[in-house]
């Protein structure tokens, strides 16, 4: 028997690993399994090309717990290790160099870690001893005993084994008990080594009989040697990629839309397949992560640094063995081979739906509502994305029919630019409630999109900035012959006292409140329009949507709706109404305006009078005047005002206008519609 102490860096070693991994415990199993799959592996390499001769026997790799013991064991039947290789592999953790590393990256434990394979050491994490007893493959060997506290003496001595290969034996500390139930083993065996190429074994192979789960004697073989990441694309039906599918996500019941199937050999390597889900919100996308495997070994499914975000939407498996495990997240970022893998993946995500695009265009079409989310949050997010997937991402018009911004375009580019060279697009958030506003669009020969994904409007926005001379805007913004101009706007032709006479009459019977809010606006529209419309403008509308999906926006979503209710006076029956409201209150009102209009001169006399001085060059009595006459005038207004609410308040026919209005833009609701439904009938 012999004794010694741990390579000189070791001393080093415990603390830093006890540190490291305190939240992470469970991975000293991958660490074991995979060295033993590593030993096994080695053995069949030598074995091929000679070295080792005869029959190899069995090769799987056992995991065995004994509970009277308190014992973890991992056991192989690979090269195994000579006394000679023990102390050079285990006991030396010899590496050039190694104290210097230390030293340097002294706060950053999982890089060391993860660059100097302390695998085996991670061990002693959870048990108060570990052995190894081991014999090698090569000729005249003597198995080997190795024992250790977790402190860096150890102990190590010939003993017998008559099987090559490993066994490495952890006697589990009182406190992590949970590492000797069955349970907690086959969920992590589950969990780090599902896909490994050496078969495991864990138990026995368990049946139903008689109503009981009893064991039988086959050995629970816990993974599937040959994943489908790394078989063939052309070995591989679809059934294949499905079922691979259910594989890695046992508890996802729904089929994934398609795959891809990624294979880099330079510069890196990587290996896996991606499925695009259907997503049809935020909400349900994250339960399903892509997994990152570093040849076939579990390591992460937080692969928040390794790809973009959006393309964390995907699901499936990503093999490489380029990519540093155990190392930091800011590490991670920084890796020039992450980054290189990241740009690979999204090139090859966008290829591949270019290509569906392209050769499978009414497939895609179908799809296009499943993957919208994922290609628009892509498009917003990551510039290289938007220019290769501008050119397949779709939109949808209200006939669902599927166009490509360009081809768009081409579509609507004669009929819809307007008389500044601008081209609009119409669109919609809601086909029903804004039918009326879509009916007339239409007649005049416009098409309208359909937006009523949860980034359409961020996507159009984006386009608007991408695109010189292109403007989206919701079909209810405006009436459309303002939407789309085709020549200069008609004045109308009525007085001033006579807008604000239709003005004030129709204002005095809106209903305002802090949600919404409405303006009333008279304009000469056209003769085939509306006489009454609602708008609503475009660029408050969209601050607001955008607001309701993104931080430091709460600003605009504070605001209360704003409607412009517009009084069409190019329309027949604004002239009744108004004819009907000078003859109803020519009376009261025709003295009061003779008293404003005296009111106004004499207000403006007195500005004109003190316009040239400085507001400090006025005496008190001068800025009193100017104050009283100003008051006056609005009090004045405000009884005229008062003069045409009191008109309009048993006037049916403008409540009927104003409840067109708003019927047609769907606010018609409650009571009010109610009493709009009696007035109607009553008019009948
Ligand atoms: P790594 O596996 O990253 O090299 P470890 O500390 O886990 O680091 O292992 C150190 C070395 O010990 C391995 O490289 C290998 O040579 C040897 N070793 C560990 N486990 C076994 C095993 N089960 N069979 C044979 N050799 C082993």
């Amino acid at each position: 028997m012999s004794k010694g102490n741990i390579g000189v860096t070791s001393q080093n070693i415990f603390p830093v690993i006890k540190k490291f991994l305190y939240s992470d415990h469970e991975i000293f199993l991958r660490e074991l399994v995979s060295n033993a799959v590593d030993a096994t592996q080695k053995l069949k390499t030598l074995s091929s090309v000679g070295e080792v001769k005869g029959e190899l026997g069995d090769l799987k790799v056992r995991v065995t717990l004994d509970k009277k013991k308190k014992t973890l064991t991992v056991s192989d039947h690979g090269v195994g290790m000579t006394a000679e290789e023990v102390d050079r592999f285990i006991n030396q953790i010899a590496f050039s160099g190694a104290e210097e590393f230390l030293e340097k990256y002294k706060d950053k434990t999982e890089a060391i870690i993860g660059h100097f394979g302390l695998g085996f050491y991670s061990s002693f994490m959870v048990s108060d001893k570990v052995e190894i007893y081991s014999l090698s493959y090569k000729d005249d060997a003597k198995a080997v005993h190795w024992s250790c506290k977790g402190d860096p003496e150890y102990e190590m001595e010939e003993t017998i084994k008559a099987e090559r290969g490993t066994d490495i034996v952890l006697h589990i500390n009182s406190e992590f008990e949970t590492y000797l139930e069955d349970a907690t083993i086959s969920a992590l065996l589950s969990k780090y080594c599902k896909f490994l190429p050496v078969e495991i074994v864990f138990g026995k192979k368990k049946e139903w009989k008689d109503g009981k789960e009893v064991e039988t004697d086959e050995d629970n073989v816990v993974n599937d040697t040959n994943p489908a990441w790394l078989r063939k694309p052309a070995d591989l039906t679809d059934e294949d990629y499905s079922k691979f599918y259910h594989q890695l996500y046992p508890d996802q019941f729904e089929e994934p839309l398609f795959h891809i199937h990624l294979n880099v050999d330079y510069p890196f390597h990587l290996t896996g397949i991606l499925y695009f889900p259907k997503i049809k919100n935020n909400m349900d996308v994250r339960r399903n992560k892509i997994q990152l495997y570093c040849n076939q070994v579990f390591v992460t499914s937080e692969i928040e640094n390794i790809v973009p975000e959006y393309l964390t939407l995907l699901h499936g498996v990503i093999d490489s063995p380029d990519i540093p495990l155990n190392v930091s997240r800011s590490y991670l970022q920084s890796d020039m081979n992450v980054k290189k893998i990241s740009s690979h993946i999204t090139k090859k995500v966008a290829d591949k739906l270019q290509e569906i695009f392209k050769n499978e265009r009414e497939d895609f079409e179908k799809k296009w509502n499943d993957i919208k989310l994922f290609i628009q949050f892509g498009m917003l997010t990551d510039e290289k994305f938007y220019e290769r997937a501008s050119k397949f991402a779709l939109m949808e018009n209200i006939d669902h029919k599927y166009f490509t911004l360009d081809e768009y375009r081409e579509k609507v580019k004669d009929s819809q630019t307007d008389k500044d060279g601008e081209l609009i697009c119409l669109y919609t958030q809601d086909p029903d409630a804004t039918y009326s506003y879509i009916d007339r669009a239409r007649q005049k020969g416009y098409d309208v999109l359909l937006m009523n994904g949860e980034l359409d409007i961020h996507v159009i926005s984006q386009a608007e900035q991408k695109n010189e001379h292109l403007r989206f805007v919701r079909v209810d913004s405006d009436v459309i012959e303002n939407i789309i101009r085709k020549e200069d706007k008609e004045k109308t032709a009525l007085t001033d006292r006579e807008q604000d006479a239709l003005r004030y009459a129709f204002e005095s019977r809106l209903t305002q409140n802090d949600k919404t809010h409405y303006y009333v606006s008279v304009e000469s529209v056209s003769a085939d329009a509306l006489p009454v419309f609602l708008t609503q403008n475009e660029f408050m509308r969209r601050m607001k949507d955008m607001s309701a999906h993104q931080q430091g926006m709460s600003f605009y979503g504070t605001m209360p709706d704003q409607y412009n209710l517009v009084l069409n006076t190019a329309h027949p029956l604004i002239s009744t109404v108004l004819e009907e409201i000078k003859s109803g209150t020519h009376e009261a009102v025709a003295p009061l305006e003779e008293q404003l209009a005296s009111l106004e001169a004499e207000e403006k006399r007195l500005r004109d009078e003190q316009k040239d001085k400085k507001n400090d060059e006025l005496t008190d009595d001068e800025k009193n005047a100017v104050n009283d006459i100003t008051k006056q005038t609005a009090d004045k207004r405000a009884e005229i005002k008062k003069v045409y609410a009191d008109f309009a308040s048993s006037n049916d026919r403008i409540g009927q206008l104003i409840d067109v209005a708003l019927l047609a833009a769907g606010k018609l609701t409650g009571e009010a519609l109610s009493r709009f439904v009696n007035r109607t009938v009553k008019m009948m």
